[in-house]
């Protein structure tokens, strides 16, 4: 059993073990774009990804970094004031820039009073060797978590949703990253078009085999004005849609597949109504979280049950 009696390894009792008082993290959005859009990588961008976020000066942040994350800050301090906090630069390839612009704005956000580590999310194709550099002695000062978007360990759906890197790409850089001592998280979408559920259950064993300290679940969801929305328009029956239950058995399964050792972050995410097409689950993240906390004990289960080796 881990920490507080869960059923699986959640990523709040490694932040818990690691830091001694609460921390929370807060979003940024640093105005980086994505090699996937414009053309260095590919074009177009992955299939499920809003278009609309790419419109000239949409989504383009009007806040400094400092100020981002003194909002944040704000916000959460008043119910908490011992509480310290984790930059988490999130919106779009968060290492796609020049090396001294992303170190200036990494260096912003941790000299920010009450910031304690920095999360970066980003592609496994962009992860630049300087960088590397630069994060490794980076994560020797604060905590560092680097979260790559994998998405599936099957390249013919990392194709069909034009994510122009393959799973063998990401499988590297997850290794090349811990071999420097770094943290690393991998970021999974579950049930994209075409995946059996045992393909989307076999992601659990081939991310077991990855020197990773965290996953992030969430359920495929299609958002308007993607060209994802577009297929699904076009084609329905190419996409099996989980309902909130069957999602809550399908994370059980993924977890008793997934190594023991591996932090589970997040099972699913709700993207805004206003932008959401399917599925409607009408449910709060923490809802659902609580359903697979109770479907674990309800099957007698619990991560890593599956998981035939060791590392
Ligand atoms: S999902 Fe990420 S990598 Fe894909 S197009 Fe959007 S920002 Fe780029």
């Amino acid at each position: 059993m881990f920490l507080q009696d869960k059923p699986y390894r959640d990523f709040s009792d490694y932040l818990s073990a690691r830091f001694p008082y609460k921390v929370q993290k807060i979003s940024i959005n640093a105005g980086f774009t994505c090699p996937n859009r414009d053309g260095s990588k590919g074009l177009g961008g992955c299939t499920y990804c809003n278009n609309q976020s790419f419109s000239p000066g949409y989504g383009k942040p009007t806040k400094t970094i400092t100020e981002q994350m003194a909002d944040g800050i704000q916000f959460f301090s008043r119910k908490y004031p011992e509480m310290k906090y984790l930059a988490y630069f999130q919106s779009y390839t968060n290492t796609y820039d020049s090396i001294a612009s992303l170190t200036d704005k990494y260096e912003e956000a941790l000299t920010h009073p009450g910031v304690v580590g920095l999360i970066v999310g980003t592609r496994p194709d962009c992860m630049p060797e300087e960088l590397l550099d630069y994060f490794e002695a980076l994560s020797k000062k604060t905590f560092l978590l680097i979260e790559y978007g994998v998405e599936s360990t099957l390249n013919r759906t990392l194709e069909r949703v034009n994510r122009q890197h393959s799973f063998e790409e990401s499988a590297a850089m997850i290794r090349k990253t811990a071999e420097r001592g770094i943290t690393v998280g991998a970021h999974m979408i579950l049930g994209l078009p075409g995946e059996s559920e045992e393909e989307i259950l076999s992601h659990a064993d081939r991310l077991s085999e990855l020197p990773l300290t965290t996953v992030k679940l969430h359920q495929l969801q299609i958002i308007r004005y993607t060209a994802m929305a577009r297929e699904y328009k076009l084609l329905p029956e190419s996409f099996r849609l989980f309902e909130a239950d069957e999602y809550v058995d399908l994370c059980v399964s993924f977890a008793e597949r997934l190594h023991p050792d591996i932090h589970i972050e997040r099972f699913t995410s709700q993207s805004p109504k206003r932008l959401l097409i399917a599925p409607d689950w009408g449910m709060k993240n923490y809802e659902m979280t609580a359903r697979i906390i109770k479907r674990f004990v309800e099957r007698k289960s619990w991560q890593g049950k599956e998981y035939p080796y060791s590392r």
